[in-house]
């Protein structure tokens, strides 16, 4: 068994990409890729560990995209996390996904803008009470709807959103991450594999709709699919899986193991039925781009 998707502390994870390996050699997995939320620092003491107990271990990492859906209501702020892998990696891949820095600095200016916002449309709302609505949650539009509806601007959630938060609403702040086909691009200009994360959790039901999203993104150089993942039920990998050897495209897995971020998964095993099987890392790891 393999585990293709996980995070340290260079994003939100809670174990040092050290750790991790280390984590990964006591569970028996033949193999590791270490895919932090936006930022690739983490991967030079991640593979100078993994070598240094010869465990198989692959660059990577995970990219937030702005996802644009077919039929979008722009109201849900649609995310599409893109998995990036890098067989073979050196000091100047890290230099062409320099862009990554202004996506974090971008999620990190996102809120505050909008809560100013509202504060010019008379609105009294601080943001410390947008972050003590959020507890333990990365602060989202949702916490910023709560506080709203708490001092009666808005009767609801869904007005919230509609009155002042959602797309073309006055309090609307653009999340300034890359669109879905600018991230693969980015991924394969470095010399990465591009592979879609956890399909299911782009909230589309119609594997048509999915196909359609997938081809798109295909052409501007997608190369694999995250079939095997924590909440993939064993048809959605079916469906998956058809869609992959249908497309030609690589089949990946991972738990996004998070330590004790999100505490009921494992390594390697998800929820406890997770199973990745090693030739998902082997294909990758024997990849020359
Ligand atoms: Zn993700
Ligand atoms: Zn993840």
């Amino acid at each position: 068994m393999v585990d293709l998707h996980v995070h340290s502390t260079h994003s939100d994870g809670t174990l040092t990409p050290t750790q991790l390996v280390e984590e990964a050699m006591s569970a028996g997995l033949h193999a590791l890729a270490l895919t932090d939320h936006d930022t690739v620092s983490g991967n030079d003491e991640f593979l100078s560990a993994g070598r240094a107990c010869g465990l198989c271990v692959i660059a990577g990492v995970e990219i937030s995209a702005q996802f644009t859906p077919p039929e979008g209501d722009g109201v849900r702020d649609d995310e599409m996390h893109i998995l990036g892998y890098f067989p073979q990696w050196s000091p100047s891949t890290a230099g062409h996904l320099a862009p990554l820095a202004d996506i974090r600095a971008a999620r990190n200016e996102r809120n505050p803008k909008i809560v100013a916002r509202l504060q010019a449309l008379g609105c009294d709302v601080q943001y410390e009470e947008v972050i003590a609505h959020a507890g333990n949650e990365v602060v989202g539009r949702p916490h910023i709807a709560a506080v709203l509806v708490e001092k009666g601007y808005a009767k609801d959630s869904q007005e919230a959103f509609s009155r002042f938060l959602a797309k073309d609403a006055p309090a609307y702040v653009p999340k300034a991450i890359l669109p879905q086909r600018e991230a693969v691009e980015l991924i394969a200009r470095a010399g990465g594999i591009p592979v879609l994360a956890h399909p299911k959790l782009l909230g589309i039901s119609n594997p048509r709709e999915l196909e359609r999203v997938l081809v798109e993104l295909i052409e501007v150089g997608l190369r694999g699919i995250e079939a095997y993942y924590s909440t993939h039920q064993p048809a959605d990998v079916e469906c998956y899986l058809r869609l992959a050897e249908r497309y030609g495209l690589l089949v990946t897995g991972g738990s996004d193991y998070h330590g004790g971020n999100k505490p009921r998964i494992q390594l390697g095993r998800g929820f406890g039925t997770l199973q990745v099987p090693d030739r998902c890392a082997q294909m990758l790891a024997e990849l020359v781009t």
